[in-house]
């Protein structure tokens, strides 16, 4: 099996394996407990936090149970009272799309969603507009999921000084997160994902700066600094801050020269191949989506699952919904929407894979386009 999936989901390192049952098997005490053993679980987690919190800028850092929990915990729990307007993407993830969504309706404040370009950046004019002094949140991607499109983090941010200074910024980091290097400037709020990043599902974390000020989503024994309360999921969060350790800065540099080699095979092959949104050398290292006119993405999909390699027509988030809404965002040609495939790689994969992929995916187009039968 080739796996070219790692934007939905990422295969756990053997060493995060290890660390999770090791956790399991001898260090099951519940943190909060008072006893030698339940001591060394307090010491563990303070060590995962303390990995978490050097990785990620040198900030307040909150486990929770994925970015899809971080991202509503910044959106909603950043409402503190009531407040005029937040600002977001047209091309987020559903996790900060409908929490904002949800939480405009709730609270009855302004709701500005800054739609997109055909390469996937934001509608500048439309941003500066938009980014009004009574602002209060401003929630943006690092990495587009769908499309690898990198947001300029640091400009928004002094945009943000500059034009609306006592707003939040929200950054959704999953898809950059130990894929670009770190600049959380600015940043107030922080998501990430550990199974994006060759760690476990049902963990995340939310790293807040000394200026963001949330409630909590979960009320209980006050876990995490009172803000999400809940028994640690230890397995996960050691698990997480294994793979954030195990993680080797040569690897976005090999996984671009994968994604390169990809995409050279497969345009060696064919020339019929169409890039949706950034140029790949200007996108996030991990992921291009393109399209083959003339094949339906899907079709496609299931031609290649048949061969053993699996890769995606966009979001798996969306992938049970109609086609996607970052595309749909950007305009893209209804023709290129259709047939888009989305390869995602990570440092897991090797260079064999990648000729063999391209190879098996132009021969599968060769088959599936009408003109090209016998
Ligand atoms: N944001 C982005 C950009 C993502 O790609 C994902 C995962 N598809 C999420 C948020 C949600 O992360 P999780 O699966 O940890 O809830």
């Amino acid at each position: 099996m080739i796996y070219l999936d790692n934007a939905a989901t990422t295969r756990p390192l053997n060493e995060v394996i290890r660390a999770m049952r090791e956790c399991m098997e001898g260090l099951y005490f519940n943190p909060s407990s008072a006893y030698a053993p339940a001591m060394a679980a307090q010491k563990a987690l303070r060590a995962a936090r303390k990995t978490l919190q050097i990785a990620a800028g040198d900030m307040e850092c909150v486990f929770t149970s994925g970015a899809t929990e971080s991202n509503n915990m910044a959106i909603f729990g950043a409402l503190r009272g009531r407040f005029a307007k937040a600002v977001t993407t047209a091309g987020e993830h559903p996790s900060v799309l409908e929490a904002h969504k949800e939480a405009a309706k709730r609270n009855g404040h302004a709701l500005a969603i800054i739609p997109l370009q055909t390469d996937g950046s934001l509608d500048r004019e439309r941003l500066q507009a938009e980014l009004t002094p009574d602002v209060r949140l401003i929630s943006l991607q690092w990495v587009n999921n769908e499309t690898g499109f990198v947001h300029p983090i640091a400009e928004i941010a002094r945009l943000r000084d500059a034009l609306c200074p006592e707003a939040l910024l929200h950054v959704d980091g999953v898809q950059g997160f130990l894929r670009l290097p770190a600049d959380f400037a600015g940043v107030d709020m922080l998501a990430l994902s550990a199974h994006k990043v060759q760690g476990p599902k049902g963990v995340g974390a939310l790293l807040l700066s000394k200026k963001a000020r949330v409630l909590p989503l979960l009320y209980g024994g006050g876990q995490e600094g009172n803000l999400r309360s809940g028994t640690e999921n230890m397995p996960g969060i050691l698990g997480f801050a294994e793979a954030v350790r195990r993680f080797k800065p040569e690897w976005p540099g090999d996984i671009r020269a994968l994604k390169s080699a990809f995409l050279g095979a497969l345009r060696g092959l064919r020339a019929d191949v169409h890039i949706n949104g950034p140029a790949p050398e200007d996108a996030a290292p991990h992921i291009v989506n393109f399209s083959i006119p003339g094949i339906n993405g899907e079709v496609l999909l299931r031609a290649l699952e048949a061969k053993g390699i699996l890769v995606s027509t966009g979001s798996a988030c969306s992938a049970h919904k109609k086609g996607s809404h970052v595309l749909a965002a950007m305009n893209i040609q209804k023709k290129y929407r259709e047939s888009a495939l989305r390869i995602s790689l990570s440092p897991l994969n090797t260079a064999a894979e990648m000729g063999e992929a391209a190879r098996a995916l132009s021969a599968c187009a060769d088959e599936l386009l009408p003109y090209r039968r016998r």
